[in-house]
């Protein structure tokens, strides 16, 4: 059981708590994208039972009217195992989907065979796959001329993983300007699939900038307990997706959630001292 602290970033510990979390979502006018926490596994059977517990949430969620899609991390089905252990249990995963399966991006190590899996994956389902680039990583523009190409989505984000210098920007004013010029980027070149990943009030509003200038469509993407009446404001206007995590390994999330800014530290300190 989840303490009501941690509930507010993680949506339960089962798929139909975690679907029960996407249909109150939907009645708000926004859309779930539903991530089992999980990664970094080193034994095959970890890896293999992820990917079954995806293939039988997207069975699940195909039976429901749950407006959701997926988005699975490849160190979570045998990335760290080996490349075919990834894409054996990718396939699974995408081979059983009717929704949009997207794949998180990891620590730069990772960054060609995520894209390559993607590719793959986006030409044989013509679309139905979503892959993260992330801003801080100095490649990531030349990797975006690349998915300009692709059918499927595209969620920029500003990357969470601390690179190195030779491989990624590591000022926050840089990854910033970074992030700006690849979005400008996507809308002057992308069809559409545009995928905006950050809580960043100054990129949201550059985004519908852009969308005014350009005319390409986009979508909004925030975690599950961030700025979540920022969420439904934009909802109103935008689509807007909630990446919602959920499962049994909660706490190192939850964990990772509550450091990263000082009003969520002194948040959880409220609600353990119950005031
Ligand atoms: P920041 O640069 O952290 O903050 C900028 C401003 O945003 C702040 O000043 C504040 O105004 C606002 N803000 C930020 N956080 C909060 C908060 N908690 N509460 C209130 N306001 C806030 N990273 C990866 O490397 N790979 C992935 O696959 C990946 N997927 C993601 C999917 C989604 C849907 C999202 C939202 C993020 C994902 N990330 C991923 C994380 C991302 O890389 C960033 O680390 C994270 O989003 C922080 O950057 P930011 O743009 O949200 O805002």
């Amino acid at each position: 059981m989840i303490p009501p602290i941690a509930s507010n970033f993680v949506a339960g510990e089962t798929p139909d708590e975690a679907i029960a979390h996407v249909e109150t979502l939907n009645q708000r006018d926004i859309e779930g994208i539903l991530n089992l926490l999980g990664e970094h596994y080193e034994e095959r059977a970890d890896a293999d039972a992820d990917a079954t517990a995806y293939v039988d949430l997207v069975t699940e969620l195909a039976e429901t009217d749950a407006e959701a899609c997926v988005s699975v991390k490849p160190s979570q089905i045998g990335l760290e195992i080996g490349e075919a252990a990834f894409e054996e249990n990718l396939a699974r995963i995408v081979d059983a989907a009717d929704c949009l399966v997207w794949i998180d991006m990891e620590d730069h190590e990772a960054t060609d065979v995520t894209l390559d899996a993607f590719e793959r994956h986006a030409r044989e389902t013509d679309g139905n796959v979503g892959v993260c680039v992330q801003a801080n990583l100095k490649r990531t523009r030349e990797d975006l001329e690349r998915l300009a190409e692709l059918p499927g989505k595209v969620r920029l984000v500003k990357g969470a993983y601390d690179e190195p210098s030779d491989v990624a920007y590591r000022q926050k004013a840089r990854v910033d300007q970074a992030y700006r010029d690849d979005l400008r980027f996507m809308f002057e070149t992308f069809d559409d699939g545009i995928a905006v990943g950050s809580h960043d009030p100054a990129m949201i509003e550059f985004a519908t900038e852009l969308h005014a200038e350009y005319g390409t469509p986009f979508e909004i993407q925030m975690l599950t307990g961030v700025r979540e009446d920022a969420q439904s404001d934009l909802a109103g206007e935008y689509e807007v997706y909630q990446y919602i995590p959920y499962g049994r390994k909660w706490f190192s999330y939850f964990y990772r959630r509550v450091r990263e800014r000082k009003e969520n530290a002194l948040f959880a300190v409220r609600a353990i001292l119950g005031q």
